[in-house]
């Protein structure tokens, strides 16, 4: 469902797709319907869902992904309806911070989310006995016996507790982790080692060009998400001064609430920095919107307030017309490709010109 122009819908599914691949799927076929507002019971229309089953049908597959948060009530019935597994696009990406959560803490984070995701959507029996029993007009099928619901219930409200309780220990974990970086965090300002930032869509080249900048081995991937857990690398400015590069989450769109809060103590690391280098892939088909979907995130972080240098990647394959209208629309930008090498020296000595200078310049006089 979308209420958007045609291509913004296409956009947005071909992220959809990427982030779907990315989590080990194959993307066999995509739907749209273009409607003012979602169905409160289906998402899509009533009409669109016996289309959607006969997709599944004649291409076999065995999940659905919907570009949207569904309701409870919404995913059940379209699960009902099309007889195979029903995921949304804020669990689609749940799934994949989990699967790239690394550090202690990234990992923390991602359960975190996951169970808050799962606290509202979690059903037993006692629920759909009562609904079953409310005569709500759905016959037949799989269900509960009469003399389940008391003891269902039951296990529902355990289930409920015991998330809670990890939740809650989750929290005190994780708050405890971000004081011992704050404790790193504080050590770094008392050396008044200037922190620069890459921030960036994901998949826009952030990885690559951490490498590019200071040789390092950040794992690079064709892959959105490659990137969770901040690494950190040293650098030295061509007079001898040193400064920290951090590579710092994707961003995507639509960015789950539950990830925001839950990495928000990572994310705030940026906020923490010098300068942020924006990073935006210039072969993507729409970079504006991508800059606009960071700024917002930087902008929940309290990062907006910070320097930005903005900074065009993948220009080995931008063709010239967009080269072009990108260097109107961004005049201040630095024009990079990470895999060619061209620009990055530009874009080293723009770093370097907007880093702090040190209050107290020390030197050791010989002699
Ligand atoms: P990140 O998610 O922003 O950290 O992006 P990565 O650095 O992991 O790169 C994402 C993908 O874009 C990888 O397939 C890279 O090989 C590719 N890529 C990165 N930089 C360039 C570039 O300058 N030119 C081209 N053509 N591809 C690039």
């Amino acid at each position: 469902w979308t209420e958007g122009n045609q291509s913004d819908a296409d956009n947005s599914l071909t992220e959809l797709a990427a982030l779907a691949e990315t989590a080990g799927s194959q993307v066999l076929e995509g739907l749209i319907q273009r409607r003012s507002r979602p169905d409160p019971a289906t998402y899509i229309g009533r009409g669109k869902v016996d289309d959607l089953g006969a997709v599944v049908l004649s291409t076999g597959a065995d999940t659905v992904i919907c570009d949207g948060e569904l309701s409870p009530s919404q995913l059940r019935n379209l699960e009902q309806r099309t007889k195979v597994k029903v995921v949304d696009r804020t669990a689609l990406i749940l799934d994949i911070f989990a699967q790239h959560a690394k550090s202690k803490e990234g990992k923390a984070q991602v359960e975190l989310a996951q169970l808050e995701y799962l606290l509202p959507r979690l059903r037993g029996w006692g629920e759909s006995l009562s609904r079953q029993t409310g005569g709500s007009g759905r016959g037949g099928g799989a269900g509960g016996g009469v003399g389940l619901r008391g003891p269902g219930e039951t296990k529902l409200e355990t289930d409920r507790r015991r998330i809670r309780h990890r939740i809650a220990r989750l929290r005190r974990e994780i708050k405890s982790m971000t004081t011992v970086r704050q404790t790193k965090r504080a050590r770094r300002s008392r050396n008044a080692v200037p922190a620069v930032a890459i921030a960036g869509y994901t998949n826009a080249g952030k990885s690559s060009l951490l490498n590019r900048l200071t040789g390092a081995g950040v794992l690079v991937e064709d892959a959105l998400f490659a990137t969770l857990d901040p690494t950190t690398r040293r650098a030295t400015t061509s007079d001898g001064r040193l400064y920290t590069l951090s590579d710092t989450v994707g961003f995507v769109r639509h960015l789950p609430h539950q990830i925001v809060e839950a990495f928000r103590s990572t994310l705030e690391e940026v906020g923490d920095a010098d300068l942020v280098v924006h990073v935006v892939d210039g072969t993507h088909p729409d970079p504006e919107e991508q800059v606009r979907a960071v700024r917002e995130v930087l902008a929940e972080v309290g990062a907006d307030r910070l320097p930005e240098l903005l900074v065009v990647n993948k220009t080995d394959a931008t063709d010239e017309e967009t080269m072009l209208r990108l260097k109107r629309l961004w005049p201040d930008a630095v024009f990079v490709s990470a895999h060619s090498g061209r620009g990055v020296d530009e874009l080293r000595e723009a770093v370097e010109r907007r880093l702090p200078r040190p209050a107290v310049e020390v030197r050791a006089v010989l002699p």
